[in-house]
This record gives structure tokens, C-alpha cells and sequence, in this order.
């Protein structure tokens, strides 16, 4: 890339970031992190142009990258001191796992395409971001054998609330998720675990995600036309 490009890059990173602190993200470390991420490296090359405006973008396998204010949104809702250690389901491209790795976050992500989980390792890897794993594999399960977690961020929309991911928070730990309360209208949800097993759950305004499909999620993509009405995971959310 020519050093003009680059200098046309940062100019719009920088302009995005001030864009997102004029709609409401106030958390600095958040604010500084995803001024720090290069988002035009996390996308086709011929879709650089619009990295850094808020849109979501395709990444591949019907996937899409967030916009910037929602993946601005979710890492101040994860919001843990850094050094912890958070997981999140839905690698994609592996931007928001990056911007968690500039928070200071010790990261592990979980994706369920092959081919994205590679890529997104491959290239969090080549940009230096060795605090941030990458695994394939249906994250409704979790990563048990990394845990529990200070966080757990799901960047795809569940029909309820994973069990099995609750199971993984530390006492205090909190779970971001967006929520398909019905077909048509996801919500933002945290829900932090209260000593004693007891759970407390908070409503973050309106989302807009690809389905979480597996085992304690959806069992097939509810928008795919050509396999009927949409399937729930069987147990979904209850152990
Ligand atoms: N966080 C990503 C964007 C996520 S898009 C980024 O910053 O680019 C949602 C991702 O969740 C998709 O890549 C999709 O394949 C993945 N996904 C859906 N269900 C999943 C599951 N059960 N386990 C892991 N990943 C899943």
C-alpha cells in the first residue's frame, strides 16, 4: 500500500472515531482501541474504501462484519478490567476480537465456518494480535477449558439465553448477547452473574445480527428459504 493510502486510512479511522464519540461511546480505552485497529485489513480488499464508514460489511460464507458503533457498543458493555480474560462467539473476520486485544483483554474466539475461523486466525496473527486465539468450533458450547471469564461477548443473535455459556462466567462475569426475542426483533442483552448462581439481566436497545446456529442456538439459519420454518437447538439454554 503507498503511504498516501495509508495516510488516507488513518485520516478515516480517525474521523470514525470521533464520529462514534459524537453518537455516544464514551469509554476511552474503547474509543482508543478502535482507533488503533486497522478494520480495512479485516475486509475484502475491493471494500477497503468503506471500512471505516458505520456499515456492516460482508466478510464471506453469507457472514457480515458489524458496524463500528455496534462493535463499539459491545466492547463497552463487556467493559472488564484489563488483563482479563473474555470469549467471544463469532470470530468472523476477527475484528472485534482485535479491538478487545488493544483493551487490554486476553482474548478467545470461537467461530463455527472453517474457512473464516482460518482466516480470521491467520490474519490476527500476522497483525501482531497474539493475545487474541482463534478456534473452530459451534461456540454455543463455549471454551471450557480456557475459562471461566471475566466476559463473554456472542456477535451473533441467539434464540435464548446459552446456558453453557453462563456456566463459564467468573462469579461477577457478565455475558453480552444480542437476543432474538422474536423472529423479527433482537435485542442487546447483558445478563451478570450474582453470587450464588443468581443471574441479573439488562435490556441495551435494538440489534440487528446473523443467527447463532448450533447446538444451544439455532439449528439452521431461521432466513434461509429453502429448509422451511426456523429450528431451535434441542435444550437450547437448559443446562
Ligand atoms: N465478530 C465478527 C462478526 C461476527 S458475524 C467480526 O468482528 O468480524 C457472526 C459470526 O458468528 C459469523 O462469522 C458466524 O459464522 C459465527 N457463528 C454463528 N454461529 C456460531 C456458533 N455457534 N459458534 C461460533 N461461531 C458462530
Amino acid at each position: 500500500m503507498s503511504r498516501a493510502a495509508g495516510r488516507r486510512f488513518e485520516r478515516a479511522r480517525r474521523e470514525m472515531v470521533e464520529r462514534l464519540a459524537e453518537q455516544g461511546i464514551t469509554e476511552p480505552r474503547v474509543l482508543a482501541a478502535l482507533g488503533r485497529v486497522p478494520r480495512h485489513l479485516f475486509i475484502d480488499a475491493a471494500l477497503a474504501g468503506q471500512a471505516y464508514e458505520d456499515v456492516r460489511l460482508p466478510l464471506g460464507q453469507g457472514q457480515t462484519i458489524s458496524q463500528p458503533w455496534t462493535v463499539a457498543r459491545l466492547a463497552e458493555l463487556v467493559a472488564v478490567p484489563e488483563g482479563s480474560r473474555v470469549l467471544e462467539i463469532g470470530a468472523g473476520s476477527g475484528y472485534q476480537a482485535a479491538v478487545l486485544a488493544e483493551m487490554g483483554l486476553i482474548v478467545f474466539t470461537v467461530e463455527r465456518h472453517a474457512e473464516l475461523a482460518r482466516t480470521a486466525a491467520a490474519r490476527l496473527r500476522d497483525l501482531g494480535y497474539l493475545r487474541a486465539t482463534v478456534k473452530h468450533f459451534d461456540g454455543t458450547y463455549g471454551w471450557a477449558a480456557m475459562g471461566p471469564y471475566r466476559a463473554v461477548v456472542v456477535t451473533a443473535a441467539a434464540p435464548e439465553v446459552p446456558g453453557t455459556l453462563l456456566r463459564q462466567l467468573e462469579p461477577g462475569g457478565r455475558l453480552v448477547l444480542p437476543l432474538a426475542q422474536r423472529e423479527d426483533e433482537q435485542r442487546l442483552v447483558v445478563v451478570r452473574k450474582l453470587p450464588g448462581d443468581e443471574f441479573e439481566q439488562e435490556e441495551h436497545g435494538p440489534a440487528c445480527f446473523v443467527p447463532l446456529i448450533g447446538r444451544f442456538g439455532y439449528e439452521r439459519d431461521p432466513a434461509d428459504p429453502t429448509i422451511g420454518p426456523r429450528g431451535r437447538g434441542p435444550g437450547a439454554g437448559a443446562r
